[in-house]
């Protein structure tokens, strides 16, 4: 597999006129993080505690509109050990929510050089159906490998089994269409799964550790070779986080611990210098966290081209 920049003229996506995916290395690691699209959700989504003046206030200086969010979505692709390992998978086909700009992470891999069938493991924060929809597009089982493994908490699939929905606030229709994709998730990859309880290494120098907090299997993803770092840090870490890391994000099914869980991957993240890729963070994502008291900053990569 080749992690490079490289354009395929006439290849899938040959004619988009955003790049959609951006490849470093994390020392011996290759790191390609690529886009899935964007979900444009309403903006009270972003802290439902929030005071909605507060909130309003925060989009305008955040040069967006009012109403409505314009959040990335963001996967990984990793390569370490010679194993190749996908952490999430994208929204997939539209559940009928009007998402349309989003579901493309399949064939931007094609466009990227990474045939499916060389992916040996896929991590996933959690069960959320943009984190794992783009495994259930019509045609992708069939094209993976048979022997591929699928790490997720055990917490995670108990917690679909009856999932708790009433501390969440998301826009109608949406607790339905995760209820059902998880279920079907689990339904169709069941022999796939990997279980761990807590943290496992799936290759050297990736090790994916459980947070709870956003839903109590929600996972990050650390990686480590020779003296540089990075975390995929999931659904732990949204845009607003920095400034308000109290805000409560409308899909955390526990807010408080999910708030207890940001402040200290961010608090870590500032104390280890080291980069932050997240799903929902603007594309590339790549950053690094700086911290003033209880506020944190984000601070863009450079991009390195
Ligand atoms: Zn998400």
């Amino acid at each position: 597999m080749s992690l490079d920049n490289t354009s395929h003229p006439g290849g899938p996506g040959h004619d988009e006129l955003v790049p959609s995916r951006y490849a470093l290395r994390v020392g011996e690691i290759d790191v390609l993080v690529v886009s899935d699209g964007v979900l444009s959700l309403p903006g009270a989504m972003l802290g439902h505690n929030a005071d909605p003046a507060v909130r309003a206030a925060w989009l305008k200086d955040m040069f967006q509109p009012p109403d409505v969010l314009e959040w990335a979505l963001n996967a990984v692709v990793v390569r370490s050990g010679g194993r190749t390992i996908l952490i999430d998978a994208g929204i997939g086909a539209d559940p009928g929510l009007n998402l349309p700009r989003a579901g493309r992470l399949i064939p931007r891999l094609e466009a990227a050089g990474i045939d499916l069938s060389s992916v040996t493991d896929v991590v996933l924060t959690h069960l959320h159906m943009d984190h794992c929809g783009g495994l259930l597009i019509d045609g992708v089982k069939e094209r993976l490998r048979p022997d591929l493994r699928v790490h997720l908490a055990a917490a995670e699939t108990k917690f679909w089994e009856s999932p708790d929905f009433s501390r969440v606030s998301m826009p109608p229709g949406f607790p339905d269409a995760l209820r059902r994709t998880a279920k079907r998730f689990l339904n169709e990859y069941s022999s796939q799964l990997r279980p761990f309880e807590q943290e496992y290494e799936v290759a050297p120098g990736v090790v994916v550790t459980r947070t709870g907090g956003h839903t109590p299997g929600h996972s990050v993803v650390r990686l480590a070779s020779g003296g540089d770092r990075l975390m995929f840090a999931g659904d732990a870490v949204f845009q607003v986080g920095f400034e308000h890391p109290d805000w409560y994000n409308g899909f955390e099914h526990d807010p408080e611990e999910a708030a207890r869980v940001r402040v200290r991957l961010l608090r870590e993240l500032a104390a280890n210098r080291e980069s932050l890729v997240a799903t929902h963070l603007s594309f590339p994502s790549v950053c690094h966290v700086a911290v003033d008291g209880d506020v944190f900053r984000w601070v863009p990569g450079f991009w390195d081209y």
